[in-house]
């Protein structure tokens, strides 16, 4: 039997207009930003209570009521999500900070957080007659992309640079999508995957540029608070690209609020950046409500290389009202911290998830992170794929 889904509507990000949810959108018409998925709370307020948790699958379905899927035959759940967040207790030592807690995505299937993002994007198309669904990606979004579509028997077109280290294009190959390797940066591949939507009707499941990834990654938001017993850590250092992530845990945590399930505190919202491409920690600094495109973006870590991002506006939102900040480190740092997360906690962390080390480690040297702060890193993904960067 399926359960209530209280999916209500949409809404533009920027300016409010609001959409019918049961029609496949991708960007706002009017304005071109992202279109958010709004619920009926105050229904699921009635109804839904966080005690019902309990006894439920251990996926991000789990919090099935306040994801956008009207019937549940079109689910496509491959384990993604509630993903465990370990105590790092001899990196605490190491470092001399506690307590200090690693949310673990790199155990997602197709190795990264991309899965839950895809998982309901995907589903969701699915539910809405969707037959090709299509991705210009720096390989991890092309991965999930490509696993729920094969599970849904959808044609996946993905569109990658051709310098994407082999172990993306290889995985996509064999979960059967149509790979195109295009000689430029993800921006080139964004034109490129553009034909096929204009011209074949292919639905564009882009970042942001579709409701519904950001209500699969908005989970992980629930999830730190479920597995923390319903209170939030003090800071949460989150690797920014395209800010789905930040942009979702925000949601949920205004959600949970609205349902009754946590209090008004909020964590400290924290974005990192590489040195080579930092748009958010640069229009974070300089007071601005949009960032500016990054020139010649650069660095090791694949999934922060998003020079400019459509949901920008979000992203520096949900720092501010946080009271959070923005740091962009050297990849050097992001190299050295992802080998001491590695040998401190048994996790083969992505360059990103070493990102959140590097950045925490810099706000506890300039007092930015206080004594006893609870803080929680995310590892973005497994560091299996990235096979070019450890030698
Ligand atoms: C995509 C990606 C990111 C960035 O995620 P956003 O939510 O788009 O900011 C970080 N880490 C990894 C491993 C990724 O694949």
């Amino acid at each position: 039997m399926t359960k209530k889904c209280y999916l209500s509507h949409l809404e533009c990000g920027l300016c409010g207009e609001r959409f019918d949810a049961d029609k496949l959108w991708n960007l706002c018409p009017a304005c071109r930003k992202p279109l958010l998925v709004r619920y009926d709370l105050d229904a699921a307020r009635a109804s839904f209570a966080r005690g019902l948790l309990a006894s439920r699958e251990p996926t991000m379905w789990r919090y099935r009521e306040l994801l956008p899927l009207r019937d549940d035959a079109f689910k496509l759940c491959l384990g993604e999500g509630f993903t465990p967040l370990f105590r790092a207790s001899r990196l605490e030592r190491e470092i001399g900070h506690a307590p200090l807690y690693i949310k673990d995505e790199g155990l997602n299937p197709t190795g990264s957080f991309k899965a839950r993002g895809l998982a309901a994007a995907i589903s969701r198309a699915y539910e809405l007659g969707v037959k090709a669904v299509s991705i210009p990606t720096a390989g991890n979004a092309g991965c999930a992309m490509s696993a729920y579509a094969a599970l849904a028997g959808l044609e996946a077109h993905v569109f990658m640079p051709a310098d994407v280290p082999r172990p993306f294009i290889n995985e996509c190959r064999v979960l059967g999508a149509q790979v195109t390797l295009i000689d430029g940066l993800i921006t080139d591949c964004g034109k490129a995957a553009r034909e096929g939507v204009e011209k074949h009707g292919r639905f564009d499941v882009s970042t942001l540029k579709e409701p519904y990834r950001i209500e699969g990654k908005k989970t992980m938001g629930y999830e730190v608070a479920e597995q923390m017993n319903w209170t939030l850590p003090d800071v949460i250092i989150y690797p920014t690209g395209g800010g789905t992530g930040l942009v979702g845990m925000w949601k949920a945590f205004d959600e949970m609020e609205k349902l009754g399930w946590i209090g008004p505190a909020r964590p400290r919202m924290v974005t990192v950046q590489a040195d080579g491409c930092a748009p958010m920690v640069k229009a974070f600094n300089e007071g601005r409500e949009f960032a500016e495109p990054w020139p010649n973006a650069r660095t090791i870590a694949d999934g922060m290389r998003v020079p400019a991002a459509v949901g920008d506006f979000l992203i520096l939102r949900a720092l501010r009202e946080s009271g959070g900040t923005a740091v962009a480190v050297p990849d050097a740092e992001i190299l050295e911290s992802t080998f001491l997360l590695g040998k401190a906690t048994g996790i083969w962390p992505a360059p990103e998830g070493g990102a959140t080390l590097a950045a925490f480690l810099r706000l506890r040297k300039d007092g930015w992170i206080r004594d006893g702060d609870s803080v929680v890193l995310f590892n973005t993904g497994s560091g299996a794929k990235y096979s070019h960067i450890w030698d």
